[in-house]
């Protein structure tokens, strides 16, 4: 199990190292910026819950401004995020920062209005440093589909020393939560793009086909090209084959194995771009 821990996180740490999202929370340790987000991005796509992270950060940066905000005020500024029920427990967890600090409720912040186990997890992390792994639905799928355990759980709970050991819990956590959803999605994971494809055990299972060296393969160009999209909105296939270094021709069976994979569309215009969903 140590080798398979520590392969794991090699492959972790090298794909996040050139994959990481930059969102300017993501290297704060302020607890109100990490509880911010934190609370905006439970049933929100990052991306989403970022833009109204900044309005939010810019209008309040500390509890106490918040505290003393009007509740309709709050909801202005929430409106189109839905489930408004977690802009008014914002507000209230705001009054009870207002009072007493983060550093206050350390290490339990469940005190807080809408504060779970994970959310917890997430402060104690990116906050305050701490070995702790935030467990998610997408740092589960891929631990669970990597090492083929019934009981992720459980599997976190006792291998938790072992995975955060010389790996800092924020990068790790971030990592996993960004491969979740991005490449070991729930339904069609892009195996044929992930780090982990060489040692997956779902992997494994699922295909027993012979691998294509990963070096200059068209697996990895195949990653090069998702990995140039992940960071821009849509390109031209002539570009991409010039960013890549490579025929136009080889890129248009490249794509098409991608496009038949349901990660890429191509517009009529010929641009291409990840798939919305
Ligand atoms: S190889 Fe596939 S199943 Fe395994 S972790 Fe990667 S995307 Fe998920």
């Amino acid at each position: 199990m140590k080798t398979e821990v520590s392969h794991f996180k090699d492959n972790i740490r090298s794909w996040y190292k050139n994959n990481a999202r930059n969102f300017s929370w993501r290297k704060t340790n302020d607890p109100w910026k990490i509880y911010l987000i934190e609370i905006l991005s439970q049933q929100t796509q990052l991306d989403r819950a970022n833009k109204y992270y900044k309005k939010f950060i810019s209008e309040y940066p500390n509890p106490e401004k918040m505290a003393v905000a009007s509740k309709k005020k709050i909801l202005k500024l929430w409106s189109g995020l839905g489930y408004n029920n977690r802009a008014i427990r914002l507000h209230e967890s705001a009054k009870i920062l207002s009072k007493k600090s983060f550093n206050d409720l350390y290490p339990n912040f469940m005190e807080l209005p809408g504060v779970g186990k994970y959310t917890n997890s997430a402060l104690l992390s990116f906050a305050y440093g701490e070995k702790v792994i935030t467990v998610d639905t997408n740092v589960k799928r891929v631990v669970q589909r990597y090492f083929k355990k019934d009981n992720v759980d459980k599997f976190i709970e006792e291998n938790e020393k072992d995975l955060l050991k010389h790996f800092n819990s924020r990068d790790f956590n971030q990592a996993l939560m960004d491969l979740g959803s991005y490449i070991c999605t729930s339904t069609n994971p892009k195996c044929n793009i992930c780090p982990l494809e060489q040692e997956c055990m779902k992997y494994i299972k699922i295909t027993k086909k012979q691998q294509e060296p990963f070096h200059n393969s068209n697996r990895q160009k195949r990653g090069q090209i998702v990995n140039i999209l992940i960071n821009t909105k849509k390109v031209r296939s002539s570009e991409l084959a010039k960013k890549l270094n490579i025929k136009e021709t080889t890129l248009n069976k490249l794509i098409k194995d991608l496009e038949r994979d349901g990660i890429l569309n191509i517009s009529k215009n010929k641009y291409i771009e990840i798939k919305s969903n």
